[in-house]
Protein backbone atom coordinates (compact mmCIF):
# COMPACT_ATOMS: atom_id res chain seq x y z
CA UNK A 1 0.00 0.00 0.00
CA UNK A 2 1.62 3.40 -1.26
CA UNK A 3 0.19 5.66 2.07
CA UNK A 4 0.42 3.37 4.46
CA UNK A 5 0.74 5.34 7.85
CA UNK A 6 -0.07 8.43 6.60
CA UNK A 7 -1.92 11.02 7.49
CA UNK A 8 -3.88 13.36 4.84
CA UNK A 9 -6.26 16.36 5.12
CA UNK A 10 -8.69 16.53 2.10
CA UNK A 11 -10.78 19.81 1.76
CA UNK A 12 -13.87 19.45 -0.49
CA UNK A 13 -14.23 16.41 0.25
CA UNK A 14 -17.84 15.67 0.20
CA UNK A 15 -17.80 15.07 -3.45
CA UNK A 16 -16.08 14.78 -6.60
CA UNK A 17 -12.46 14.60 -6.71
CA UNK A 18 -11.87 15.36 -3.08
CA UNK A 19 -14.38 11.69 -2.32
CA UNK A 20 -12.90 9.63 -4.87
CA UNK A 21 -8.94 10.89 -2.97
CA UNK A 22 -10.47 9.98 0.30
CA UNK A 23 -11.55 6.40 -0.90
CA UNK A 24 -8.29 6.09 -2.29
CA UNK A 25 -6.22 7.37 0.23
CA UNK A 26 -8.07 5.13 2.99
CA UNK A 27 -7.31 2.28 0.71
CA UNK A 28 -3.91 2.82 -0.06
CA UNK A 29 -3.38 2.73 4.16
CA UNK A 30 -3.97 6.70 4.75
CA UNK A 31 -6.00 8.19 7.67
CA UNK A 32 -8.11 11.11 6.33
CA UNK A 33 -9.19 14.32 7.78
CA UNK A 34 -12.05 15.14 5.34
CA UNK A 35 -13.46 18.85 5.33
CA UNK A 36 -16.05 20.27 3.27
CA UNK A 37 -19.16 22.99 3.40
CA UNK A 38 -21.82 19.65 2.57
CA UNK A 39 -22.07 18.34 6.05
CA UNK A 40 -24.11 15.54 5.56
CA UNK A 41 -22.58 14.15 2.41
CA UNK A 42 -19.00 14.33 3.79
CA UNK A 43 -20.60 12.77 6.82
CA UNK A 44 -21.48 9.68 4.60
CA UNK A 45 -18.08 9.55 3.01
CA UNK A 46 -16.68 9.05 6.37
CA UNK A 47 -18.46 7.23 7.72
CA UNK A 48 -18.36 4.98 4.39
CA UNK A 49 -14.60 5.03 4.92
CA UNK A 50 -14.72 4.32 9.29
CA UNK A 51 -11.98 4.55 11.83
CA UNK A 52 -9.39 5.89 9.08
CA UNK A 53 -12.01 8.73 8.64
CA UNK A 54 -13.18 11.96 10.28
CA UNK A 55 -15.00 14.47 8.98
CA UNK A 56 -15.37 18.44 10.07
CA UNK A 57 -17.34 20.76 8.72
CA UNK A 58 -15.02 23.40 7.20
CA UNK A 59 -15.33 26.34 4.92
CA UNK A 60 -11.41 27.16 3.31
CA UNK A 61 -12.35 30.75 3.57
CA UNK A 62 -12.37 30.69 6.99
CA UNK A 63 -8.87 30.42 8.47
CA UNK A 64 -10.34 29.42 11.81
CA UNK A 65 -11.79 26.58 9.89
CA UNK A 66 -8.44 25.91 7.71
CA UNK A 67 -6.33 25.98 10.91
CA UNK A 68 -8.69 23.16 12.76
CA UNK A 69 -8.86 21.07 9.90
CA UNK A 70 -4.98 20.61 10.05
CA UNK A 71 -5.26 20.24 13.87
CA UNK A 72 -7.46 17.84 13.58
CA UNK A 73 -5.00 15.53 11.59
CA UNK A 74 -2.55 16.10 14.92
CA UNK A 75 -5.10 15.39 17.64
CA UNK A 76 -6.54 12.60 15.86
CA UNK A 77 -3.72 10.55 13.69
CA UNK A 78 -0.57 12.35 15.23
CA UNK A 79 0.75 14.06 12.17
CA UNK A 80 -0.11 15.75 8.74
CA UNK A 81 1.63 14.38 6.07
CA UNK A 82 -0.66 15.17 2.93
CA UNK A 83 -2.31 18.50 2.51
CA UNK A 84 -4.62 18.32 -0.37
CA UNK A 85 -6.72 21.60 -1.27
CA UNK A 86 -9.05 20.56 -3.46
CA UNK A 87 -12.23 22.56 -2.29
CA UNK A 88 -13.89 24.34 -5.15
CA UNK A 89 -16.37 26.08 -7.47
CA UNK A 90 -17.44 27.21 -10.84
CA UNK A 91 -18.02 30.33 -9.15
CA UNK A 92 -18.90 34.28 -11.31
CA UNK A 93 -19.04 33.21 -14.86
CA UNK A 94 -19.98 35.32 -18.15
CA UNK A 95 -18.14 38.33 -20.38
CA UNK A 96 -16.13 40.55 -17.49
CA UNK A 97 -18.38 43.63 -18.75
CA UNK A 98 -21.06 42.04 -16.71
CA UNK A 99 -19.14 39.94 -13.48
CA UNK A 100 -20.18 41.45 -10.28
CA UNK A 101 -17.47 42.46 -8.06
CA UNK A 102 -18.78 40.45 -5.09
CA UNK A 103 -19.06 37.20 -7.51
CA UNK A 104 -15.50 37.99 -8.62
CA UNK A 105 -13.83 38.25 -4.81
CA UNK A 106 -16.46 35.18 -3.85
CA UNK A 107 -14.62 32.89 -6.20
CA UNK A 108 -11.24 34.12 -5.10
CA UNK A 109 -11.82 33.55 -1.80
CA UNK A 110 -12.92 30.22 -2.14
CA UNK A 111 -9.89 29.42 -4.32
CA UNK A 112 -7.00 31.69 -3.50
CA UNK A 113 -7.71 32.37 0.08
CA UNK A 114 -9.06 29.17 0.60
CA UNK A 115 -5.44 27.20 -1.07
CA UNK A 116 -3.47 29.74 1.07
CA UNK A 117 -5.06 29.13 4.36
CA UNK A 118 -4.16 25.11 3.39
CA UNK A 119 -1.14 25.65 2.70
CA UNK A 120 -0.37 28.14 5.64
CA UNK A 121 -1.76 25.70 7.90
CA UNK A 122 -0.13 22.74 6.54
CA UNK A 123 3.50 24.18 6.71
CA UNK A 124 2.94 25.63 10.29
CA UNK A 125 2.70 21.55 10.85
CA UNK A 126 5.08 19.77 8.75
CA UNK A 127 7.48 22.35 8.88
CA UNK A 128 8.05 21.01 12.46
CA UNK A 129 8.09 17.64 10.52
CA UNK A 130 10.66 18.57 8.15
CA UNK A 131 8.15 16.12 6.01
CA UNK A 132 5.19 16.40 3.86
CA UNK A 133 3.55 16.62 0.86
CA UNK A 134 1.27 19.71 -0.09
CA UNK A 135 -1.23 19.13 -3.50
CA UNK A 136 -3.14 21.79 -4.85
CA UNK A 137 -6.05 21.57 -7.22
CA UNK A 138 -5.22 23.55 -10.05
CA UNK A 139 -6.87 22.68 -14.18
CA UNK A 140 -6.21 23.10 -17.48
CA UNK A 141 -7.91 26.45 -16.89
CA UNK A 142 -4.66 27.77 -14.64
CA UNK A 143 -2.56 27.12 -17.83
CA UNK A 144 -4.56 27.50 -20.97
CA UNK A 145 -7.11 30.96 -21.83
CA UNK A 146 -10.33 30.28 -22.83
CA UNK A 147 -10.79 26.51 -20.73
CA UNK A 148 -13.26 27.73 -18.16
CA UNK A 149 -14.60 31.73 -16.89
CA UNK A 150 -12.17 34.37 -16.17
CA UNK A 151 -12.59 34.40 -12.53
CA UNK A 152 -11.56 30.54 -12.45
CA UNK A 153 -8.88 30.62 -14.61
CA UNK A 154 -7.39 33.51 -12.99
CA UNK A 155 -8.11 31.47 -9.58
CA UNK A 156 -6.13 28.68 -10.52
CA UNK A 157 -3.21 30.45 -12.96
CA UNK A 158 -2.66 31.99 -9.14
CA UNK A 159 -2.74 28.38 -7.72
CA UNK A 160 0.28 27.22 -10.10
CA UNK A 161 2.02 30.72 -8.75
CA UNK A 162 1.31 29.80 -5.11
CA UNK A 163 2.85 26.02 -5.69
CA UNK A 164 5.38 27.35 -7.55
CA UNK A 165 6.33 30.23 -5.30
CA UNK A 166 5.56 28.00 -1.74
CA UNK A 167 7.83 25.08 -3.11
CA UNK A 168 10.86 27.11 -3.17
CA UNK A 169 10.48 28.27 0.34
CA UNK A 170 10.06 24.69 2.34
CA UNK A 171 11.28 22.41 -0.26
CA UNK A 172 14.22 22.52 1.61
CA UNK A 173 12.52 21.93 4.76
CA UNK A 174 11.75 18.65 3.29
CA UNK A 175 8.03 19.71 2.04
CA UNK A 176 7.04 18.89 -1.71
CA UNK A 177 4.59 21.16 -3.06
CA UNK A 178 2.85 20.05 -6.69
CA UNK A 179 -0.47 21.07 -8.35
CA UNK A 180 -2.48 18.76 -10.64
CA UNK A 181 -4.26 20.06 -13.31
CA UNK A 182 -6.97 18.03 -14.59
CA UNK A 183 -8.92 18.85 -17.57
CA UNK A 184 -12.84 18.22 -17.67
CA UNK A 185 -14.27 15.65 -15.79
CA UNK A 186 -17.65 14.96 -14.70
CA UNK A 187 -18.33 15.82 -11.07
CA UNK A 188 -21.06 17.87 -9.62
CA UNK A 189 -19.13 21.02 -10.68
CA UNK A 190 -19.07 20.24 -14.41
CA UNK A 191 -21.94 17.63 -15.06
CA UNK A 192 -24.50 20.53 -16.71
CA UNK A 193 -21.35 21.69 -18.91
CA UNK A 194 -19.68 18.51 -20.14
CA UNK A 195 -23.13 17.48 -21.06
CA UNK A 196 -23.53 19.57 -24.28
CA UNK A 197 -19.50 19.45 -24.88
CA UNK A 198 -18.74 15.45 -24.43
CA UNK A 199 -18.08 14.24 -27.86
CA UNK A 200 -15.49 17.62 -28.38
CA UNK A 201 -13.78 16.64 -25.27
CA UNK A 202 -13.85 13.21 -25.74
CA UNK A 203 -11.62 14.12 -28.94
CA UNK A 204 -9.44 16.31 -27.34
CA UNK A 205 -7.97 13.83 -24.68
CA UNK A 206 -5.14 11.28 -25.84
CA UNK A 207 -6.86 8.54 -24.46
CA UNK A 208 -10.06 9.17 -26.11
CA UNK A 209 -12.82 8.87 -23.08
CA UNK A 210 -13.61 10.76 -20.24
CA UNK A 211 -11.71 11.12 -17.75
CA UNK A 212 -12.60 10.48 -14.18
CA UNK A 213 -12.54 11.17 -10.37
CA UNK A 214 -10.68 7.72 -10.01
CA UNK A 215 -7.95 8.81 -12.49
CA UNK A 216 -7.32 12.08 -10.48
CA UNK A 217 -7.33 10.51 -6.84
CA UNK A 218 -4.75 7.74 -8.89
CA UNK A 219 -2.07 11.04 -9.95
CA UNK A 220 -2.76 12.53 -6.07
CA UNK A 221 -1.57 9.00 -4.45
CA UNK A 222 1.21 9.17 -6.43
CA UNK A 223 2.12 12.79 -5.36
CA UNK A 224 1.28 11.94 -1.52
CA UNK A 225 3.32 9.21 -1.51
CA UNK A 226 7.28 9.10 -0.75
CA UNK A 227 7.76 8.10 -4.53
CA UNK A 228 7.41 11.39 -5.29
CA UNK A 229 9.81 12.96 -3.24
CA UNK A 230 12.00 14.20 -5.43
CA UNK A 231 9.25 15.90 -7.08
CA UNK A 232 8.27 19.42 -6.19
CA UNK A 233 7.52 22.70 -7.66
CA UNK A 234 5.41 21.39 -10.38
CA UNK A 235 2.27 21.11 -12.32
CA UNK A 236 1.03 17.69 -13.53
P1 LIG B 1 -17.36 18.96 -6.86
O1 LIG B 1 -18.38 20.04 -6.91
O2 LIG B 1 -17.80 17.56 -7.02
O3 LIG B 1 -16.53 19.08 -5.50
C1 LIG B 1 -16.15 20.31 -4.95
C2 LIG B 1 -16.34 20.23 -3.44
O4 LIG B 1 -15.84 21.45 -2.87
C3 LIG B 1 -17.82 20.10 -3.04
O5 LIG B 1 -18.00 19.02 -2.16
C4 LIG B 1 -18.11 21.43 -2.38
O6 LIG B 1 -19.07 21.36 -1.34
C5 LIG B 1 -16.74 21.82 -1.84
N1 LIG B 1 -16.65 23.24 -1.55
C6 LIG B 1 -17.06 24.28 -2.31
N2 LIG B 1 -16.84 25.45 -1.68
C7 LIG B 1 -16.26 25.13 -0.49
C8 LIG B 1 -15.79 25.89 0.60
N3 LIG B 1 -15.90 27.23 0.62
N4 LIG B 1 -15.23 25.25 1.65
C9 LIG B 1 -15.15 23.90 1.67
N5 LIG B 1 -15.60 23.13 0.67
C10 LIG B 1 -16.14 23.73 -0.40
O7 LIG B 1 -16.31 19.35 -7.97
P2 LIG B 1 -14.91 18.68 -8.39
O8 LIG B 1 -14.92 18.63 -9.86
O9 LIG B 1 -14.59 17.46 -7.62
O10 LIG B 1 -13.94 19.87 -7.98
C11 LIG B 1 -12.86 19.72 -7.06
C12 LIG B 1 -11.74 20.64 -7.50
O11 LIG B 1 -11.25 20.21 -8.77
C13 LIG B 1 -12.14 22.10 -7.65
O12 LIG B 1 -11.10 22.92 -7.15
C14 LIG B 1 -12.24 22.27 -9.16
O13 LIG B 1 -12.01 23.59 -9.56
C15 LIG B 1 -11.14 21.34 -9.62
N6 LIG B 1 -11.20 20.88 -11.01
C16 LIG B 1 -12.29 20.23 -11.49
C17 LIG B 1 -12.29 19.78 -12.82
C18 LIG B 1 -13.45 19.03 -13.39
O14 LIG B 1 -13.54 18.93 -14.63
N7 LIG B 1 -14.34 18.47 -12.58
C19 LIG B 1 -11.16 19.98 -13.63
C20 LIG B 1 -10.06 20.65 -13.10
C21 LIG B 1 -10.08 21.07 -11.78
Amino acid sequence: MRLEGKVAVITGAASGFGRAAARRFVGEGAKVILGDIQEVEGKAVASELGDNAVFLKCNVTSEEDVAALVDAAVSNFGALDVMYNNAGVVGAVGPIAQTPLEEWQRTLDIHLNGSFLGCKHAARVMMSQASGSIINMASTAGLLGGQGPHAYATCKHGMIGLTKSLAREIGPRGITVNAVAPGFVPTDLTNDLIEDMQDTIIEMTSMRRLGTPEDVAHLTTFLASDQSSFITGQVI
